[in-house]
C-alpha cells in the first residue's frame, strides 16, 4: 500500500493471492520468499489430513487433523474450500481468510487448482491467481527426488498428478515459469505490485483526488 491508500474512510479489501503448481515446481519457495520480504502478506494455514513431514510444525505449515476432525469442520461450514489431493484432504479455514479480507489485509493461499476454482467462485474480485510452471518434467522429477522427504512411491504418484495439475494452467490470471528464482520471484513481485495499484483496491484515492481538486495553485 502507498501513503495515499492509508487513512481512507472507506476500508480497502484485502487481496487474495492464490499460488498453484504441481508439487516440486518451486511454489513453496516463492511463497516463503514473498512472506519474508513482504510483511503485508500473511499465509492462510490450511487444514490437512496428510501425515506431518519431519520438518513441519502443526499450526505453522498446516493444521494437521484426523479425517473425523476434518469432516466436522467441513460439515460445520468452517472451510472456505476443500479438496482431495494425492489421496489426502486439504482445506482453507474460512474464518481467518474472511477476517483478513474484511480488515484489508492481503493473504497468500498455497492451494491446488480445485481450491483455486472454489475461491474464484466464492470471492470473485478479491482473487488474483498465479500458476507456477516447472521449466521441464525432467527438472520437476529431479526436484521431487532431491526433496526426498517422501517415499519413492509418493514421488511417482506426485509426478503423475503433476500432469493433471498442469492441465489447469489456463484458468489462472498469471503464469510464471520457475526456471531461475532470480527471475521468477521478481515476476511474482511485479504481479503483486500491479494488483495493489488497481484503482478498485485503493479507496484512499477518492480523498486524494478530491484534495488535488481542492488545492489552490
Ligand atoms: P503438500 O502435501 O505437498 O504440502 O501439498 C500438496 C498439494 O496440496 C499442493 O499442491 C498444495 O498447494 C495443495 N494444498 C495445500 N493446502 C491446500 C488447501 O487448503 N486447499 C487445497 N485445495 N489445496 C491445498
Amino acid at each position: 500500500m502507498t501513503a495515499i491508500d492509508v487513512g481512507s474512510r472507506i476500508r480497502r479489501r484485502g487481496l487474495m493471492l492464490v499460488l498453484s503448481s504441481p508439487s516440486g515446481a518451486g511454489k513453496s519457495t516463492i511463497a516463503r520468499l514473498l512472506l519474508e520480504s513482504d510483511k503485508g502478506f500473511e499465509l492462510s494455514v490450511s487444514v490437512t489430513t496428510r501425515p506431518r513431514r519431519g520438518s513441519e510444525i502443526d499450526g505453522v505449515h498446516y493444521h494437521f487433523r484426523t479425517m473425523r476432525e476434518f469432516e466436522i469442520l467441513r460439515d460445520n461450514d468452517e472451510l472456505l474450500e476443500w479438496a482431495e489431493v494425492h489421496g489426502n484432504f486439504y482445506a482453507t479455514p474460512r474464518a481467518p481468510a474472511e477476517k483478513a479480507m474484511a480488515e484489508g489485509r492481503d493473504m497468500l493461499f498455497d492451494i491446488d487448482w480445485q481450491g483455486a476454482e472454489q475461491l474464484r467462485e466464492k470471492m470473485r474480485g478479491d482473487i488474483v491467481s498465479i500458476f507456477i510452471l516447472p521449466p521441464s518434467m525432467r527438472e520437476l522429477k529431479a526436484r521431487l527426488t532431491r526433496r526426498a522427504e517422501d517415499q519413492e512411491a509418493v514421488i511417482a504418484k506426485r509426478l503423475e498428478n503433476a500432469r493433471d495439475e498442469l492441465e489447469h494452467w489456463g484458468e489462472y490470471d498469471f503464469v510464471v515459469v520457475n526456471n531461475d528464482l532470480n527471475q521468477s520471484f521478481p515476476e511474482v513481485r511485479s504481479i503483486v505490485t500491479a494488483e495493489r495499484l488497481r484503482r478498485d483496491r485503493r479507496p484512499g484515492l477518492f480523498d486524494f483526488v478530491s484534495g488535488l481538486l481542492d488545492e489552490k495553485v
